[in-house]
């Protein structure tokens, strides 16, 4: 206060100025507005927890800020959105990678022996350290006691949709379905009104939950006002179990039947669907996430993400969990989901650098039905803000930002990372959290999934 004021005394010129909480600098600016409008040497100014003003160097004389950061000519960009992981399964990452049928002769019998509340909170940690790192500012997660999730995303500060997982077997916090939809209302009551998690349910597919309990979610969701996340349209034996279960229907025209397919609903990967399926989607405005680097890793497909997007569905990237995809970085995503459009497509032309980015910004905030807040650097939106180097030795030239952030970029040329108004992390230290505690944490907890793991032999098989 006391040098503002000095300041104010002598110099006539600073009284003109509003005061504010951060303000960003010579700064390329991809606001991924309505017009995709670019500022060379652009400016941000943040007040609170919103961006109070986006514009060209003018906008410099009109603010006093408390912090200012001037980025030298680097990328300065919405934070990216994940629309789809399970983040505590970070303590998993590289076991037993290309397993056949992996998720259910493996990864189901893991988790019965491993997921605690202990393991929740370790592997949410470590997997948010990474996102931050990798410049994302909001996840929609779905897993177990995602009440221990919630605790980590409001320590170290990032925005989250977390779902809490509910399926037919018994699992770690809840022996049944009814139990799991007890425990997800139980979350929501308790997270309802936090101003950066949203709670949610999170069905985890429609073939390993009853009609009856998909529909009472969908009644509950619509009554409480959440989202729904839900695997959907994933796997031939999904799709054979819902034929089988459903005369015949797709899993997107079952859900339809049911009622649950509504505007609260985020379908993860949705693969195996066919235009009819693709106009369900769209009269439902529910959201889709897309995961390429896990689908393709899993062999399990390409989802026509492209024409969803193009078609105008709420649609945006993730990385599934680190478990499936390997990282949790969206970056990474984005040569991926560009080139292997291109080669489904045999064009060249496919999925240009713009509609990527924008899929992992507005597009996912649009999935999360979060385009009011989140998604572009607008005035009145929140202030979740990246920015990435452009010093790095391959980020040099810039010609065409986008076309660099697809085809260049890695997750570690994120140079700063603001959430809510506030440096989550800057010139890549972390301010809200010890990186290094999170880390020894979660390789100590590595010798309890060796010793059940492999001493053991008794999941490996
Ligand atoms: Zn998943």
């Amino acid at each position: 206060m006391f040098p503002a004021a000095i300041a104010g005394l002598c110099c006539l010129s600073v009284s003109a100025t509003e005061k504010v909480d951060l303000m960003i600098t010579d700064a390329l600016v991809l606001t991924m507005d309505q017009d995709k409008t670019v500022y060379q040497n652009g400016t941000v100014v943040i007040r609170d927890n919103k961006i109070l003003a986006v514009g060209d160097q003018s906008l410099e004389k009109h603010y006093q800020a408390q912090t200012t950061l001037d980025v030298d000519g680097d990328i300065v960009m919405p934070g990216l959105i994940n629309t789809h992981t399970h983040v505590s399964m970070t303590v998993f990452r590289s076991l037993a990678d290309d397993v056949p049928d992996r998720l259910h002769r493996y990864i189901f019998p893991l988790e019965a022996k491993l997921v605690s509340r202990d393991m929740v909170r370790i592997g949410a940690n470590l997997g948010n350290l990474e996102m931050v790192k990798g410049g994302v500012t909001t996840y929609a997660d779905m897993y177990y006691f995602e009440d221990e999730v919630a605790k980590t995303v409001d320590k170290i500060g990032m925005r989250a949709v977390l779902g809490e997982s509910v399926i037919k077997f018994p699992v770690a916090d809840a022996a049944n379905a009814d139990e799991g939809i007890q425990y997800a209302l139980n979350f929501i009551n308790a997270y309802k009104d936090h101003p950066r998690i949203t709670p949610a349910f999170a069905p985890h597919a429609p073939y390993t939950n009853t009609t009856e309990t998909l529909q009472k979610i969908a009644k509950l969701s619509l009554e409480k006002e959440v989202p729904v996340m839900i695997h959907l349209a994933e796997s031939h034996r999904e799709e054979e179990a819902i034929a089988e279960r459903a005369d015949g229907q797709s899993p997107v025209e079952y859900m339809h039947s049911i009622g649950a397919l509504n505007k609260n609903l985020i379908g993860a990967h949705m693969i195996l669907i066919d235009d009819k399926d693709i106009e369900l989607v769209k009269q439902s405005d529910m959201g889709v996430a897309h995961n390429m680097s896990a689908n393709i890793k899993s062999a399990k497909g390409v989802s026509p993400a492209l024409k969803m997007y193009d078609q105008g569905v709420r649609i945006g990237l993730g990385t599934d969990g680190p478990m499936s995809g390997n990282t949790l970085s969206i970056i990474d995503e984005f040569n991926q989901v560009a080139k292997v459009h291109k080669l489904m497509n045999q064009d060249r032309s496919a999925m240009p650098p713009i509609k990527v980015i924008d899929m992992a910004t507005m597009g996912a905030a649009k999935a999360l039905h979060m385009e009011d807040s989140i998604g572009s650097l607008e005035v009145g939106k929140l202030a979740d803000i990246i920015v990435v180097d452009t010093k790095a030795p391959n980020m040099v030239p810039i010609y065409n930002p986008y076309s660099a952030l697809v085809y260049s970029a890695n997750s570690g040329n994120v140079r700063h990372t603001i959430v809510d108004g506030k440096i989550l992390m800057k010139d890549r230290k972390m301010l809200t959290v010890d990186e290094d505690a999170i880390r020894n944490e979660a390789i100590e907890f590595t010798h309890i999934v060796r010793d059940t793991v492999i001493k053991s032999g008794e999941i490996i098989q």
